[in-house]
This record gives structure tokens, sequence and C-alpha cells, in this order.
């Protein structure tokens, strides 16, 4: 099936913006100086959130294009265009025994995401339809929606499927998906009991990083499906998950293995299994930070796992 995506560019992105804010869809990329740090914060604030031109100059397109919107009420933010019955969030306090920490005051883009009333992940991939939201449908086989337990306690989330899940349909595949699949292993846990998913659910041509304007339509589904299953640890796995999420332009090793709160979710970012295929001398690193994850949800590090 051949499908027609808009071409990339500044209109495009600034008319996405509008679009948005048409359906008060406020404050994607709002005033970060107006949000104060969680009280639970454990230790300084990592000064992430900061510095970002594009960022910036996005923020600037919408201050102008919200002047002319209705203001949106207290505490609204991205949300979603899709359903109508958004209710507001109910901020949850981080779990003050781990050492949580705020991206500087602002905890990420998208702290003030209001909740789909009744969301599931069917209807989120019903929502999805046969995307041509963006460019990446055009040369799509699959979308690659995201795969495991809905209840899972750890959900990963990478950036966006290559060319074995865009055959597949399924996250994490190839050859980084099964040295995934090996980490899940080594925490005790089988890729059935965790929730895997990305951040753009098309695979981008080449396997080039996906653009920002790719990354802001298909976000909100990402944001969604964390909400449906809430899990309570979220594991980045390479920058751009990181990245985006976090809402900095920060190079991850700046920040992988420390806890975050995102929106009464910990979540700490790790390097990415393709990168480790590259650079093995990196997988100490994750395994630290995998076992750290695993103290958040009370797991033992299997024998096997320990000896190695
Ligand atoms: N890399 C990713 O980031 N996601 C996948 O699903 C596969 C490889």
């Amino acid at each position: 099936m051949t499908r027609q995506a808009v071409p990339p560019n500044k209109e495009n992105l600034a008319a996405w913006l509008q679009y948005f804010d048409d359906l008060r869809i406020g404050g994607f990329y709002r005033d970060r100086g107006s949000v104060s740090a969680p009280s639970q914060t454990a230790s300084a604030p990592v000064p992430l959130a900061d510095e970002n031109p594009e960022l910036s100059e996005l923020k600037v397109q919408m201050a102008k294009s919200k002047s002319a919107a209705p203001p949106l009420p207290a505490g609204s933010y991205i949300g979603f265009p899709l359903n109508p019955n958004l209710v507001p969030e109910t901020t949850k306090a981080p779990a003050a025994k781990f050492d949580l920490q705020a991206v500087g005051r602002d905890a990420s883009l998208f702290t003030e995401l209001e909740k789909v009333k009744d969301d599931t992940l069917e209807r989120i991939r019903a929502d999805i339809g046969d995307c041509t939201r963006c460019r990446l449908c055009e040369q799509r086989n699959k979308i690659v929606f995201g795969s495991g337990s809905a209840k899972a306690e750890l959900v990963f989330v990478g950036e966006g499927p290559g060319r074995d899940e865009d055959l597949q349909g399924l996250p994490f595949v190839g050859r980084a998906g099964k040295l995934l699949t090996q980490m899940i292993e080594a925490m005790g846990l089988t890729r059935d009991k965790v929730y895997i998913a990305n951040v753009v659910k098309c695979r981008p041509p080449n396997n080039r990083p996906p653009e920002k304007d790719e990354v802001a339509t298909c976000i909100p589904f990402l944001l969604r499906q964390l909400e449906v299953i809430h899990p309570k640890v979220i594991v980045c796995l390479g920058s751009t998950a990181a990245q985006n999420l976090l809402g900095t332009i920060k190079s991850i090793s700046h920040f992988r293995g420390q806890w975050f709160d995102f929106r009464g979710m910990q979540l700490m970012a790790t390097y990415h299994p393709a990168y480790l295929l590259r650079n093995p001398a990196a997988k100490g690193d994750v395994w630290k930070d995998l076992q750290k994850v695993m103290g958040v949800l009370g797991l033992k590090v299997p024998k096997a796992a320990s000896k190695s």
C-alpha cells in the first residue's frame, strides 16, 4: 500500500504545534521555569532540561500560538488529541527511599500529562490505526506497537524499530533485541513479564534516529502506554528514549544509572543494547544499572548472572 506522509519542514512542525494547541493540548514545550521541584528530591538536581536552543525555539512558537488560544486549565499538558474524556492527573509522590532526582526544576516535558479516561493498550493501538501521521509511514512494513505484559512492573523503552522489528512488527527482535533478552533473563525475568516499547513505532529509514517532529507525533502514544501500564520502573535504552522522556539534550553518559521521577514512576537511563554490541566494555555499566533496577523491584540476582 502506498502511504502519503506530510514532507518534513518547519512549517509542518509549526502546523502540528498549532494542531495540538487547537485541541487545547497546550504546554508541549511550556515554560519550564514555572514548575517547582518535587519535594522528595533526595539529592542535588541534575541540570538537564535547559539550554536546548531547538526546544526554546519551539517554546517561542507555542507561546505565540497560545496567545490566540483560550488558557488551559491549571495543570494541563500535552495530553492526547484522540479522546475528549481527559481527567486531571493525580500527582504521585515518588518513593523517598530511592535516590530520585528531578530533571532540573522540572521532572520532564510531560509532567502535566493528562490521562485518557479508561485508557487501555488495545484502545491506544486502535487509535494509532494504520498511521500516516508522519513520513515514517512511507517505508515501514509494520507498526511496532510494543509487546509484553500490560501489568509489567518494568518497561523498557528503545528508540525505534530496526529492520527485523519492522518486518515482524515486534520490538527488539534483531541482534540488539537478543542482547536485551539476555539482559532481561540475567535479571531473572522473561520478556513476557516486562513490557518493551519504543519512542517511535515505525522504522526510520536506514535506522537513522527519529526526527523531532516524528518523535513529537508518535510519543503521545508511548506516554499513554506508560500511563496505562504504570510500571514501577521505566528503563530508557539509549539516548533517544532518555532525552525525549526527560526533556534534555545532555549526553546519556552524564545521567545513566541515576533515578528520575517520571510521573510517579521511577525512570533510569542506560546504554542501548546496540551500543553494547559495538562497545562490549560498557556491559559492566549496564549490569550495574540493571542491578539497581532489580533492587527497586525486589529481584535477587540469579546465581548464574552473579558469577559472570
Ligand atoms: N532498537 C530499538 O531501539 N528498538 C527496537 O525495537 C529495536 C532496536
